[in-house]
């Protein structure tokens, strides 16, 4: 029973060391090696390969290295295997660092002083204390759940929509289509950590910006693809935005002649909000491996009919 591991090779290198000291008895091979393909069980990968199923034809479980799985779209992935996410703690305590230090800067005009920094004027924007400053986060998961814990004590107003809603201490919670308009109406600070599938690819458009109080402001820590850009760049020239930020975008990475990079409403990072730690990372897919031998239910397993 074998593990090959098909992502970042210079990761991968650490993902075999601890590989040889917590599981010395399980074969471990980083793309393109394989083994003996009808030993490989378990398959970690950020972009499958081709021929998936033919490949590997006893694979019993495919882990994704990341948190999301919508890079796994359009793999030919059969039926019955399980798909687990990326479930390490590491990724959602970064997760609320990065939504933490976005929100603050954008509370605090962080993308205006960068602007008039580089253009050397010295003018002041009135502080708004955070108890004005209504902070909305599209999807309830793990990530957003950590972010708006982290958010808590900065006395921020805090809400957040999903598609089934529940109860979060301290979270005003919207749920479903019908309650976005009110959830979007309160929002002055939105913050997008939805997974990317086909219902919520484009989102982050016209139409959602339009149910934005005036003057509000976008941080898109969930993929590029929830954003079109087009309408991200209408709502700031028309005020609807005053900011955004963006460490996701479509396509990745940014074009060097795209708008985005040299647009001072907009601060950009390149997709590393989060990133995958391989000590806990391997612990984890060593859990679930356990899981799976013992019949359990998969710790991250995603429901393939939702796609996440
Ligand atoms: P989860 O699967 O734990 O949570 C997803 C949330 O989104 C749930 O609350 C779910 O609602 C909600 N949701 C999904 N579809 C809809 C919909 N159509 N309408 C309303 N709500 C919906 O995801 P995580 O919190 O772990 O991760 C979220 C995303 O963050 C990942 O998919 C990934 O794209 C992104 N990410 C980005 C990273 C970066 O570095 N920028 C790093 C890691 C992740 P319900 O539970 O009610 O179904």
């Amino acid at each position: 029973m074998s593990l090959v591991y098909k992502a970042d090779p210079e990761r991968g290198e650490e993902w075999r060391a601890l590989f040889r000291q917590l599981a010395p008895q399980m074969p471990f091979y980083i793309w393109p090696q394989t083994g003996p393909v009808e030993d490989v069980r378990y398959l970690v990968v950020w972009q499958p390969p081709d021929r998936l199923a033919e490949r590997f034809p006893h694979l019993d479980v495919l882990f994704s290295v990341g948190a999301g799985v919508d890079q796994l779209a359009g793999a030919d992935i059969p039926a019955h295997l399980p798909v687990v996410r990326m479930t390490e703690p590491g990724i959602a305590q970064d997760m609320a660092e990065y939504v933490t230090l976005a929100v603050l800067a954008l509370h605090r005009d962080w993308p205006q002083y960068l602007a008039q920094q580089r253009q050397a004027v010295w003018r002041e924007v009135r502080n708004v204390p955070a108890a004005r400053r209504r902070v909305g986060v599209l999807g309830l998961g793990r990530l957003a759940r950590q972010a708006l814990r982290q958010l808590q004590p900065f006395g921020f107003p805090l809400a957040g929509w999903s598609r089934s809603g529940g109860e979060i201490e301290g979270v005003e919670v919207f749920a479903g289509d019908a309650q976005l308009p009110e959830f979007l109406a309160r929002t002055d600070i939105l913050v997008c950590l939805l997974p990317l599938t086909d219902q919520t690819q484009g989102v982050l458009d016209r139409r959602l910006f339009s149910q934005l109080p005036q003057g509000a402001a976008l941080v898109n820590v969930g993929r590029g693809g929830h954003l079109v850009n087009a309408d991200l760049l209408a709502a700031l020239d028309e005020g609807r935005l005053r900011a955004a930020v963006l460490d996701v975008c479509d396509p990745e990475p940014l074009p060097p002649d795209h708008p985005f990079w040299h647009d001072a409403r907009i601060l950009l990072t390149p997709h590393v909000a989060s990133m995958t730690r391989p000590e806990t990372a391997v612990t984890t897919v060593l859990e679930v491996i356990a899981q799976h031998r013992a019949g359990l239910p998969l710790a991250g397993a995603i429901d393939r009919s939702k796609g996440y």
